[in-house]
């Protein structure tokens, strides 16, 4: 593997700064899992020379697509894709994730990664970031979970997600509405764990037991939510960050509770998260702020001072009805913007194509004058601003010499390609996944008209059907409990939406 040969032929090469409407034809030359060249009549001068490649891949009449890097995503809730409506993000949380549920089986925790893992690669995911929760923590959990990753073939950027302080403390309301008896059902999207171990000592030492693994696998570090982590666990964090360059991935402002909780309780730091993440020292290019759905404007800018990236998650956002978040702003002030599909039960789908379209579209809710973002914009916010914020710039998201042989094969003969305007507007706003043939990770063909190579899809399909009895059992005693105080949730959750927070993400609220 390490010097084989992957020779991609006569196929329409999508370039991030070339004609993003007719992008040329071109071969692309791989050895060793990276592209080692770009451009026309590299297979006949290969042929004239004698040379043969490992593998050719003909790619006439097939657009070649960077691969995307979802930048924000999770493997616990893989199997819950459909289970709910509409939940408000504070019920949905304790439906679906680890801290409401006994712990899974180790075969459970790695049938969801690979499931995950199968539905990103069908839509040309060639990188997901886990920010994984595994709880009650066990490290044979984590190398399940990256035994997955191994056989399948994506990339994978990994991050176990952890806090010390309890999710309820940081729920505006929930402790004086929901009567006492109830309280030991409340529960965050994630909790201390109930053991006795130093979290941050398990970060530092899986990523130090993991780092070196594979190449596909680099590391990250997961802190749930600033709100949720302890000064001392952030600086330790943001203090090994730094000296091993490693990004970090945290939710920020998904919700509105969220923000009425730091003007509760952050009043020293301005009753801003942001400025509380300066403090800490956790403000810099390796961070990474899921969802950033209310921030303040006076927020914003800071960010971009500071070369903070974001990763929006537009379709989690409005199942749970969290809000718009200013993607027109963060562009325009020039913060280093990405995309993810979020949790598998609140955006139901891994699919890039639909997290650009609302990405471009939904400036609509707050500005009605047209403008970025733009297709082409949209497919770099797609792979290459994913890319800078997992630290692997010049290396990933771009079919360019020198970067990563990670692209899909699209068939430009599927009704979305015909006929064919505009490459980058037909994927952004027309394509569904649907025309997503074939998929190449680190040189290595790992999906070929539409079926995984490395890994028997039939015989996970049965395993998941097969595990799902014992999940779908916790899954309704879990949904009981929660269903049984869902009107005192509900009173709690209008009071936030009552609360004044200085914005509004929400058009039209109470007058629609
Ligand atoms: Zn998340």
């Amino acid at each position: 593997m390490a010097d084989s040969t992957l020779l991609v032929v006569n196929g329409t090469v999508y370039d991030h700064d070339g004609d993003t409407d007719r992008p040329a034809r071109a071969d692309i030359l791989v050895r060793g899992g990276r592209i080692a060249e770009v451009g026309a009549g590299i297979a006949a001068r290969l042929a004239a020379a004698g040379e043969r490649a490992d593998e050719t891949l003909d790619a006439g009449g097939m657009l070649v697509l960077p691969g995307f890097v979802n930048a924000h995503y999770h493997s616990h809730d893989v199997l819950m894709k459909g289970a709910w409506e509409t939940p408000p993000l504070e019920i949905w949380l304790m439906k679906a994730l680890p801290p409401s549920y006994p712990k899974r089986s180790r075969e459970e925790i790695k049938l969801r990664a690979l499931v995950g893992a199968w539905e990103c690669l069908r839509g040309g995911i060639t990188t997901i970031q886990d920010m994984v929760t595994l709880a009650p923590w066990d490290p044979d959990h984590l190398d399940a979970v990256l035994e997955a990753y191994d056989e399948i073939g994506i990339r994978a950027i990994v991050a176990l997600q952890f806090a010390d302080i309890p999710g309820i403390a940081s729920i505006p309301f929930w402790e004086e509405v929901v009567p006492k008896k109830f309280h030991a059902v409340l529960s965050g999207g994630i909790e201390p764990p109930k053991e006795k171990v130093d979290l941050f000592d398990v970060v530092e030492q899986q990523y130090r037991r993991h780092a070196a693994r594979h190449p596909r696998i680099t590391w990250g570090l997961g802190p749930s939510g600033p709100e949720r982590c302890s000064r001392r666990f952030l600086e330790r964090l943001a203090a090994l960050s730094e000296a091993e360059d490693l990004p970090v991935y945290t939710h920020i402002y998904e919700g509105k509770y969220m923000a009425l909780h730091a003007r509760q309780a952050y009043g020293k730091h301005g009753g801003s998260l942001i400025n509380w993440l300066g403090e800490v020292g956790l403000l810099n290019p390796r961070m990474n702020l899921a969802h950033s759905v209310w921030l303040l404007p006076q927020e914003i800018e800071r960010l971009a001072q500071t070369g903070t990236n974001v990763v929006l998650n537009p379709v989690g956002n409005l199942k749970t009805r969290s809000g718009v978040a200013p993607v027109r702003q963060l562009l325009q002030t020039g913060v280093n913007t990405a995309l993810g599909c979020d949790n598998c039960s609140c955006s139901d789908v891994q699919n890039m194509f639909q997290a650009m379209k609302l990405f471009s579209g939904l400036t609509a809710v707050s500005d009605p004058e047209p403008g970025p973002p733009s297709a082409p914009e949209a497919l770099r916010a797609a792979t290459l601003a994913g890319a800078k914020g997992a630290r692997l710039e010049g290396r990933l998201g771009a079919l360019k010499p020198g970067y990563a042989a990670d692209f899909s094969l699209i068939d430009l003969g599927d009704p979305s390609f015909v006929p064919l305007n505009s490459v980058a507007r037909q994927v952004v706003y027309t394509e569904s996944g649907r025309a997503v043939r074939s998929v190449v990770v680190e040189g290595r063909v790992v999906l070929r008209d539409g079926r995984l190579t490395q890994v028997d899809q039939d015989a996970l399909r049965e395993a998941v059907e097969r595990a799902m009895v014992a999940l779908r059992k916790d899954m309704a005693e879990v949904g009981a409990r929660v269903d049984a105080i869902h009107g005192y949730l509900m009173e709690a959750y209008r009071r936030v939406w009552a609360a004044d927070v200085g914005i509004n993400r929400y058009v039209g609220h109470g007058r629609l």
